[in-house]
């Protein structure tokens, strides 16, 4: 809500035109013929000519307007980007070409030609701002962000170099549909799963519109009506989307409920209600949802985290020592529970095992519904300060 508001804000300041894009008339003869050689793919020309006249002649930028009140910005480097030149966007960079709104149109380009990330990442090292929109240049109608573009595309690469270069993973951006993008909720709609991992690993937060298209968008999937995206990827998608993105759990439950249960899916119907109630669903450190050598999740004794395989407990213990409850005893309390209670001298001492971490072995599907429901939000209690060594 607050972010489609400020999207919003902004849409009446397309009269700030832009003024550092230039017309054709202000280029210098010399530009203009690199132009124009440039849209001919001359290359050897170019350089010839740029080696003898000096670099200069290869910073020529100029708007022109192509449909209503939507610019296009020409110069050498967009060119030569929509031709995969990458010696002459080198050239031309290295010539101190430094358009901002021309870097922005040749990042674009680029973007929707390949999926490789070489011609990016020459223009972010030499100072395309990934947080540029166009429209408030003046130069587009529609909002645009090159995450955004990335994730729509799935290039995954690209998305990389620019949360390197300090893209914001939480921009969003008005479709002309009038649908609000984020880079996260982009990677919903055809299941690309990887992208959808990198953004949250890379600090999305879910919005309350995310929440909403996840369910619309997997429940669709595992009905077999999305061609785009199967329902093995979009369960997969939507235990890592809950697991890492931890979605405020009002708004999961709200837009859970707003399906009708004839169309609901019951893995993810179980995914949702473990995620409501603190238990775990999925491998903690890869999101699986079944172990590797069988189809149960193994569990940590305190029953808070579980795992596909010994490899990522492992890979967890370090962490998960400093939290973890131990396992619990027959009444289902867990040892520091125990020690608490014995402590207000009631009742027995907790049994003594061992919580390390190789005592995983409790096994619970990822789908199954166990009576232990683990308490707090997202079922770690910390339990810092326990001081038991391994
Ligand atoms: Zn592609
Ligand atoms: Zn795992
Ligand atoms: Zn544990």
């Amino acid at each position: 809500m607050e972010a489609q508001s400020e999207v919003q804000s902004s849409h009446n300041s397309s009269e700030t035109t832009n003024l550092r894009v230039r017309g054709w008339d202000d280029l210098t003869d010399g530009q203009q013929l690199c132009l124009n050689w440039a849209r001919e793919q001359d290359w050897d020309r170019i350089k010839g000519y740029a080696k003898e006249h000096g670099p200069e002649v290869l910073l020529g930028a100029f708007a022109e307007e192509c449909i209503d009140e939507e610019w296009e910005v020409f110069s050498v480097l967009s060119l030569a980007s929509q031709y995969g030149n990458v010696e002459m966007v080198k050239l031309t960079l290295e010539a101190g070409f430094n358009n901002n709104e021309s870097m922005y149109t040749a990042a674009m380009i680029s973007m929707n030609i390949s999926d490789n990330s070489i011609i990016l990442r020459m223009l972010l090292e030499h100072g395309l701002d990934p947080n540029m929109d166009l429209r408030v240049e003046g130069l587009l109608r529609k909002s645009s962000n090159l995450l955004v573009l990335a994730a729509e595309r799935r290039h995954i690469d690209q998305a990389i170099a620019l949360l390197d270069h300090g893209a914001n993973v939480n921009k969003e951006v008005v479709s002309m549909h009038g649908h609000v993008l984020s880079p996260l909720n982009c990677t919903f709609i055809d299941g690309a799963h990887d992208l959808c991992r990198l953004v949250l690993t890379r600090g999305a937060i879910p919005t309350t519109n995310d929440v909403y298209l996840v369910f619309c968008i997997c429940l669709k999937a595992c009905k077999g009506k999305n061609p785009r995206l199967s329902r093995d990827v979009a369960i997969k998608m939507f235990a890592t989307f809950l697991h890492l993105g931890k979605p405020d759990s009002d708004v999961v439950r709200d837009k859970f409920n707003l399906n009708h249960p004839s169309y609901c899916d019951p893995t993810i119907t179980n995914i949702t209600k473990h995620y409501l109630q603190g238990r775990p669903f999925c491998c903690f450190i890869c999101e699986a949802l079944t172990a590797k050598e069988r189809d149960k999740l193994l569990m940590c004794p305190c029953r808070n985290v579980a795992y596909c395989s010994r490899e990522c407990q492992l890979k967890h213990w370090r962490e998960h020592r400093l939290q973890c409850a131990g396992p619990l005893n027959e009444r289902g309390e867990s040892e520091a529970m125990v020690k608490k209670r014995s402590k207000t001298g009631k009742g027995m001492k907790g049994g003594g095992a061992d919580v390390g971490g190789a005592d995983v072995g409790v096994a619970e599907g990822a789908v199954a519904t166990g009576k232990n429901g683990a308490t707090g939000k997202n079922g770690k209690k910390g339990k810092k300060g326990r001081g038991k060594k391994k």
